[in-house]
C-alpha cells in the first residue's frame, strides 16, 4: 500500500509557513515503512532538531481506480480517520531552499500515524467534519473539513490522474494551521468531533 499526502490544502496553514497558494494540490508519497505500528510511540529521529506534528483527516481507499471522475469519487472510500504527518521541518526547509524533493523530511520511518477508522456513513456531511489535536491536553490544532481548498472528492479525482489508487491506500488530506514542534515526553491525542481516535507518546 501507499500513502498519498496533500500539502497546502488549508489557507491558514499556507500562511503560517509563508508558502504560496498552489494552483493544483501539492502531492507527495510516504512508503509503508513510514507507518507507526499499533500502540508504538513516535521516536524523534537523530537527523532533526525540529520535528513538527501535522494532524490531518485521512481516508482509506476501498476500490481500485484510475482517472476517477469527481462525481464517482465517493464510491472509492468507506472509512475516515485521523493521521499525523510528522515532518522534519528543519530538513524540509533546507530541501525546499535547494529545490529538492521532500521525502527525507516527510517520509522517514515512523513519520506516519494512522488512527482507528470511522465508517463514512456515520457522517451527515463529509464537508463539515470537526477535528482537533491535543498536545499534552492543550488544543493545538482545531479545524473543519469545510476549510479544505480541495475537498475529498476533488482530491481523489486529481490524485487518480497520476497514481492508480489501490485497496488499502491512504490519503492524507492536508493540515490546518497550528503545526508545531514535538519534544520527548509529549503526548498527542487526536479527535474527530468528540471521539478520541488516537493517543501517541513521543520518545
Ligand atoms: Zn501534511
Amino acid at each position: 500500500m501507499k500513502i498519498i499526502c496533500v500539502g497546502r490544502n488549508y489557507t491558514d496553514h499556507i500562511k503560517e509557513l509563508e508558502n504560496q497558494r498552489p494552483e493544483n494540490p501539492v502531492l507527495f508519497i510516504k512508503p509503508d515503512s513510514s507507518l507507526i505500528l499499533k500502540n508504538r510511540p513516535f521516536f524523534i529521529p537523530e537527523f532533526s532538531n525540529e520535528i513538527h506534528y501535522e494532524v490531518e483527516l485521512i481516508i482509506k481507499i476501498s476500490r481500485v481506480g484510475k482517472h476517477i471522475q469527481k462525481k464517482f469519487s465517493h464510491k472509492y472510500y468507506d472509512y475516515i480517520g485521523l493521521g499525523i504527518d510528522f515532518t522534519a521541518r528543519d530538513l524540509q526547509a533546507q530541501l525546499k531552499k535547494n529545490g529538492l524533493p521532500w521525502e527525507k523530511s516527510k517520509s522517514f520511518d515512523g513519520s506516519c500515524l494512522v488512527s482507528e477508522w470511522i465508517k463514512k456513513s456515520e457522517f451527515e456531511d463529509l464537508n463539515n467534519i470537526n477535528f482537533k489535536l491535543e498536545l499534552n491536553n492543550n488544543i493545538v490544532q482545531n479545524s473543519n473539513s469545510s476549510k479544505m481548498l480541495w475537498k475529498i472528492d476533488e482530491l481523489i479525482s486529481y490524485i487518480s490522474k497520476y497514481f492508480t489508487l489501490k485497496i488499502g491506500d491512504i490519503i492524507f488530506t492536508g493540515t490546518p494551521s497550528g503545526v508545531g514542534k514535538v519534544n520527548i515526553g509529549d503526548e498527542l491525542s487526536g479527535f474527530i468531533e468528540e471521539k478520541r481516535l488516537f493517543n501517541l507518546k513521543v520518545k
